[in-house]
């Protein structure tokens, strides 16, 4: 029988909802591509309620507890004296999430000798050791696809709050006033501005897609470019680097995963080649920009705006300069985190833990690592030090 430990986020402050503000969900009925939505045998829980937090327990508890599992659901996470601490070293699998990351580092995975799968229940498993993870033999799975589109339209809703001065506008409301010269002396429209986004996969793709109707200019960069066909049909322009490209940009966007050849990329020399006044969005990984490099680029206005939702660490503490620099439209992890991504995310962590269990194959595409290599998606999108760039294993 096996011991699943799975960290989540803290249920609400005021408690877990006994209701919601809406009654349903829409039907998805497939992801651009036609990758199929999560396919598990079955699931317990309501789509639409909260399944993220703690007492959501990603729907799994009457799934596993039938079958003879233990299932241990904690938001503590940090520390030697933390749940995940303890809880670890007999642990089968761990599953964690983006938003409240269990750091699995290799210390961790060595205090680990049963665990034999660690499972995102979201996009992005850097939060995971994969050099350690491979050494180990352990399988890295994630629910490819489950929040691209809500990261791409929480995208968007920063773009366009940033570009607008949505945000300090809504203040005046709030303390009561009237302020339109304050409002709008930093208000711009993005039409005819130029967006870029460095990486156009998933979620890069379905930005530009959604700002293509706001008659922007569409960039990218990537390692790999795009068939023709998707370049000519959004007019995009491809730059060979994110240093060509950057120049070019009103509005630039990361998309990409964060490794070795990501981490730092946005740096003084970087952001130095950005037009004055450029708005820089990242919901990929706060470590693909240099902290404080981003806050002397907001001080000084080189950037005009930084909106994101990521953070390292996370969470981050109080005095994190990001959460009090200039311009800044941040939030807490949560753009890929909607209850309409939790109904994915749960279902496809139901799905692959079924097929763990029952030792049938994990579909390929939600794979990162297996077998002592990057596999699946990982192996597209992710570089560590045991394989290359583009290595399949
Ligand atoms: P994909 O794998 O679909 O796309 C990643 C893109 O990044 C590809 O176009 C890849 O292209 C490009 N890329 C990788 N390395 C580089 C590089 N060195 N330079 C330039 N481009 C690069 O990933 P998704 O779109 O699904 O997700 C992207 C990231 O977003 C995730 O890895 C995760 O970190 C983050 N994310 C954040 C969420 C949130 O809640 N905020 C939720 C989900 C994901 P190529 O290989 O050709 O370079």
């Amino acid at each position: 029988m096996a011991k699943v430990l799975c960290v989540l986020y803290d249920d609400p402050v005021d408690g877990y909802p006994t209701s919601y503000a809406r009654d349903d969900l829409p039907v998805i009925e497939g992801y651009p591509g036609g990758q199929t939505l999560p396919t598990p045998e079955a699931v317990d829980f309501t789509p639409g309620h909260l399944l993220g937090s703690v007492s959501g327990g990603l729907g799994l508890r009457r799934f596993l507890e039938e079958r003879g599992h233990t299932l241990v659901v904690t938001s503590d996470k940090d520390g030697e004296d933390s749940v995940f601490e303890r809880e670890l070293p007999d642990a089968d699998v761990v599953i964690s999430q983006p938003f409240w990351p269990a750091y699995l580092t290799a210390e961790r995975i060595a205090k680990a000798p049963r665990l034999k799968l660690a499972i995102t229940a979201g996009i992005g498993s850097d939060h995971v050791d994969l050099d350690a993870a491979i050494a180990g033999g352990l399988t890295v799975a994630e629910v490819t696809y489950s929040n691209s589109i809500s990261v791409a339209e929480h995208e968007v809703m920063m773009i366009l709050a940033m570009v607008r001065n949505y945000l300090p506008a809504h203040q005046w409301v709030l303390d009561g006033g009237w302020n339109i010269a304050d409002c709008v002396a930093r208000s711009y429209d993005v039409e005819g501005m130029h967006v870029g986004t460095v990486g156009a996969g998933r979620i890069g793709q379905a930005v530009l897609r959604r700002l293509k109707p706001f008659d922007m200019h569409l960039h990218y960069t990537a390692r790999h470019r795009l068939p023709q066909r998707i370049e000519q049909e959004l007019d995009l322009t491809f730059h060979p680097t994110p240093a060509d490209m950057v120049p070019h940009c009103d509005v630039v966007t990361i998309n990409a995963p964060l490794h070795p050849q990501t981490e730092g990329m946005f740096d003084d020399g970087l952001i130095g080649r950005m037009k004055r006044g450029t708005y820089l969005i990242n919901c990929a990984r706060a470590e693909i920009c240099d902290r404080d490099a981003v806050v002397r680029a907001l001080q000084r206005g080189r950037l005009a705006g930084y909106a994101g939702d990521v953070w390292f660490p996370q969470p981050p503490p109080a005095d994190h300069p990001w959460r009090t620099m200039p311009h800044h439209g941040m939030t807490p992890h949560m753009s890929g985190s909607s209850l309409s991504a939790q109904a994915r995310y749960a279902a496809g962590t139901r799905e692959i833990l079924e097929a763990w269990l029952d030792g049938a194959p994990i579909r390929e595409e939600y794979l990162i690592v297996r077998g002592g290599a990057l596999a699946g998606v990982g192996a597209q999108s992710y570089t560590t030090q045991h394989a290359p760039p583009g290595h399949t294993a």
